[in-house]
């Protein structure tokens, strides 16, 4: 008696860890380290007009976590606000790195205002879809450094002026560039970085064998601005979610990967 039952649980233990092993590495990893769970209000936020034009009503908040740290420059001025898809988004992206190279925490800038509209030192920003994200970067021995505001770097990857001792870190950034290119929610539209470093970024993809896909995604959507080299961090724009419009606008360039079809030119 005693032994059947004790048979029966071994059986089913078996039958457990069997079906452990057969989940792939990655989806346990995910639930090992899921994020919070999104809550209800999120899915309520609503952009309105252009990035350089509009407003964002019932904007969410991006909060801290174990994966992603508000830069402290910024940290006080309250403006970490974003459409709900954003913040997903860089929830998502912060898990991902977190996962594929650990040890490092993704440094976010401004996002927008509570209810969005202008904001002192950005012309976008104003409807929830862009965000300011510093670049992961390391000391001169190669150990994650966290920096009071964003550092510059310069095409060989070493920091200018004051910090020099630091070093733009390829794996993490590449990794974020990848996953947000890759996300199937929030479509980006816009990575905006120094040409230097965006040829440095795709240096490290094609060394890491990254999909062609994702290297053709990641070279299209990052470009360097006419009037702001972006030598410290990147900017990233996502597209109105397609229930959002016409209410929210979006402008070309129209990528493959926009959601739905693009509107009518002037429209
Ligand atoms: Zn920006």
């Amino acid at each position: 008696m005693r032994r059947a039952a004790t048979f029966a649980v071994l059986l089913a233990l078996a039958a457990a860890l069997a079906s452990v092993a057969s989940a792939s590495p990655s989806l346990r990893e995910e639930a090992a380290e899921a994020p919070p769970r999104p809550r209800v209000r999120r899915a309520r936020s609503r952009s309105v007009g252009y990035p350089w034009a509009g407003r964002l009503e019932r904007g969410v908040r991006l909060e801290e976590s174990r994966h992603l740290r508000l830069v402290p420059e910024y940290a006080a001025r309250g403006r970490h606000f974003g459409a709900w898809q954003l913040v997903q988004l860089l929830e998502r992206a912060a898990l991902r790195v977190h996962q594929r190279v650990p040890g490092a925490r993704l440094s976010v800038g401004e996002l927008s205002g509570e209810r969005g509209g202008h904001v002192d030192g950005h012309r976008s920003h104003q409807n929830g879809r862009d965000v300011d994200v510093g670049f992961y970067m390391t000391d001169a021995r190669g150990r994650p450094h966290d920096a009071f505001a964003f550092a510059e770097f310069g095409a060989d990857g070493v920091g200018l002026g004051p910090n020099r001792g630091l070093r733009f870190d390829d794996a993490r950034n590449w990794e974020l560039v990848a996953r947000l290119v890759a996300d199937g929610d929030a479509r980006v539209q816009h990575v905006f970085v120094s040409n230097a470093l965006r040829a440095r970024l795709l240096r490290e993809g094609r060394a890491r064998r990254a999909p062609a896909s994702v290297l053709d995604r990641a070279a299209r959507v990052m470009s360097q601005p006419r009037h702001h080299p972006h030598r410290n961090h990147f900017h990233v724009r996502v597209y109105c979610a397609p229930h959002e419009r016409p209410a929210c606008r979006d402008r070309a360039p129209f990528h493959e990967w926009y959601p739905g079809r693009p509107p009518l030119e002037g429209s």
